[in-house]
């Protein structure tokens, strides 16, 4: 008998020091783990002790004989890694948690930017080395904590945004104070953020959308993901769009997980969304969507599909929805075990294809690269280049679902070509007191518990630098009872207000989607 990781996972490596017999990887020391979709558990070496699943966050880990329907292909998916013989000589040594520790003591003041993963775990992070005793403010631009678990997971996704509970935990451990509604860079500076701070990490995350820069980007229909999926999941930024949901076709330009979530939303059947938590403007447009079929394009061959295997699974076993690809866009070649997986998959699903009978269809294209975007203001069809020429698809809704991007953070440097802010280890510049983790940090990759290592390698810097004497005391001691902003109350009237809406109308929460809104509640109640 054996534990298996299933689909939720969310690489924070939490299982890895729990396990006695170090049967779980890739452990964030180890090479691959970077650029793992998920962790993976050795079947021939697990003593089915349970500790792994007794601190994973999102409840991923879950014995064979406990595996619930459409999980058992994870089972073979776990195997799958150690079937690669560089993966099959792991040391059962157990694995231990990398320990930062200073002989200097604190109390060290830092300000973190951001409530996302990246900066939750910095503040985690921090929180941990006692020796720092360190006294955390934390500021948020919006009145609601979470970033991408609030705004960027999908809402039929709710076993990922377990996570969060802890997350919004750590906001109210002792030593960290919050001031919500203020923007970093424009309502408050670095320095005078650094006057009362020994240092400022900021993780404020990757908020906008890469560009696919081709003729007829900007006609009407033509949306990036990351406007589509703030719009569902009520970001104040995003609310107030509209997409034309009144074509049968919709194309999803790119094949990362984003590109899966936007796909199964689009198609996904009206009694399903009304349990989750999206928003309801967009529960209301997808009701009365003509949306059929969503054609998902990667412009690579399928080898090099973004998307894990993990979401492949799961988008499978959508109800109602159909999975079609073309036996010859599937083209062999693969060497490592997990896109052989994917592989094996595409390949089932191309033959099923023939026998597809839903309403609602997925359909995978491979080997597409898009040159244009054509129609009269608004658009009409995509046009492709592949190795056979150029091909057409109509259509008349296109989300590009390439990447996210972040934006330029006022007073911080920034690599245009990267979209990323300079930084050596997460420090910025040589003694300017100012850290970054997370998408800003390393650009847009990696799964939610893929920061923590990330914050970890930042808190590490910072502390090492702070060993060193080489941050600047603070001049002053009171910064955070002067900032504007608001408190944690403020989202405790707000999670009120919503999760009560919610209980009215069987949802985990009705989300105010409006700022203005939000405000109010929050000052009010
Ligand atoms: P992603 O995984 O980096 O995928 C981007 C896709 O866009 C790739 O298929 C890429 O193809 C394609 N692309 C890039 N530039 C293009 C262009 N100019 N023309 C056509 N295609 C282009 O990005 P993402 O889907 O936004 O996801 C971001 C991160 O969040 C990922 O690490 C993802 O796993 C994670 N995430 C996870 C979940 C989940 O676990 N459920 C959900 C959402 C997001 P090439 O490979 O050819 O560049």
């Amino acid at each position: 008998m054996t534990h298996v990781i299933t689909g939720s996972c969310c690489n924070d490596a939490a299982c890895v020091p729990a396990c006695p017999v170090n049967c779980i990887h890739p452990t964030p020391e180890e090479r691959e783990y970077v650029a793992s979709e998920m962790l993976y558990i050795d079947p021939d070496t697990c003593i089915d002790c349970g500790a792994c699943a007794d601190v994973c966050p999102v409840s991923a880990v879950v014995p064979d004989y406990d595996l619930e329907v459409g999980d058992e292909p994870f089972e073979a998916l776990n195997a799958a890694w150690y079937a690669d013989p560089g993966h099959a000589t792991y040391s059962t040594t157990s694995a231990r948690s990398p320990v930062v520790t200073t002989e200097r003591p604190g109390p060290l003041r830092v300000a973190v930017v951001g409530t996302g993963p990246a900066a939750s775990y910095v503040v985690d992070a921090l929180l941990s080395i006692r020796e720092l005793a360190a006294e955390v403010t934390v500021i948020e631009r919006l009145l609601t904590p979470g970033g991408l678990i609030r705004h960027g997971v999908a809402p039929d996704h709710a076993g990922t945004k377990a996570v969060g509970e802890g997350f919004n935990r750590t906001l109210r451990r002792p030593g960290v104070s919050v001031r919500l509604g203020l923007e970093f860079g424009t309502d408050v500076t670095a320095d005078e953020l650094l006057s009362a701070h020994h240092a400022v990490v900021v993780a404020s995350g990757a908020a906008g959308g890469r560009a696919l820069g081709i003729p007829g980007e900007s006609l009407r229909g033509v949306h990036s993901a990351v406007d589509f999926v703030g719009w569902y999941n009520g970001h104040p930024d995003h609310a107030d769009r509209t997409f034309d949901l009144g074509s049968e076709r919709a194309v999803v330009v790119g094949n990362g997980n984003v590109a899966l979530d936007v796909a199964r939303v689009l198609l996904a059947p009206h009694e399903s969304l009304r349990t989750t938590d999206i928003a309801a403007h967009a529960l209301d447009a997808l009701a009365d969507s003509a949306v059929r079929e969503v054609v998902v394009v990667g412009r690579r061959g399928a080898d090099h599909a973004a998307f894990t295997a993990g979401e492949l699974i799961r988008l499978g076993q959508t109800p109602g929805l159909d999975l079609v690809a073309h036996d010859a866009e599937i083209v062999a070649g693969a060497t490592d075990p997990i896109t052989r997986f994917k592989m094996d998959r595409l390949r089932a699903i191309a033959a099923a294809s023939a026998h597809a009978s839903s309403e609602r269809r997925v359909v995978f294209r491979f080997g597409l690269r898009p040159i244009e975007a054509k129609g009269f203001g608004r658009v009409a069809m995509l046009s492709f280049e592949s190795s056979a020429g150029e091909e057409e698809i109509d259509t008349g809704l296109v989300l590009s679902a390439i990447g996210y991007r972040a934006t330029p953070v006022p007073g911080l440097p920034f690599d245009p070509d990267r979209a990323v802010v300079p930084n050596v280890l997460g420090r910025v510049g040589e003694n300017s007191g100012v850290y970054v983790a997370g998408w800003l940090k390393r650009g847009p990759s990696g799964g939610i518990g893929t920061n923590k290592w990330c914050a970890m390698e930042t808190v590490s810097t910072l502390v090492a630098d702070h060993e060193a004497g080489r941050l600047s005391e603070p001049s002053r001691a009171d910064l955070h009872l002067d900032l504007p902003g608001l408190g944690l109350s403020a989202w405790d009237a707000i999670d009120r207000h919503e999760r009560d809406r919610g209980r009215a109308e069987g949802r985990p929460r009705v989300k105010v989607a409006d700022a203005w809104e939000q405000r109010v509640i929050g000052v009010e109640k």
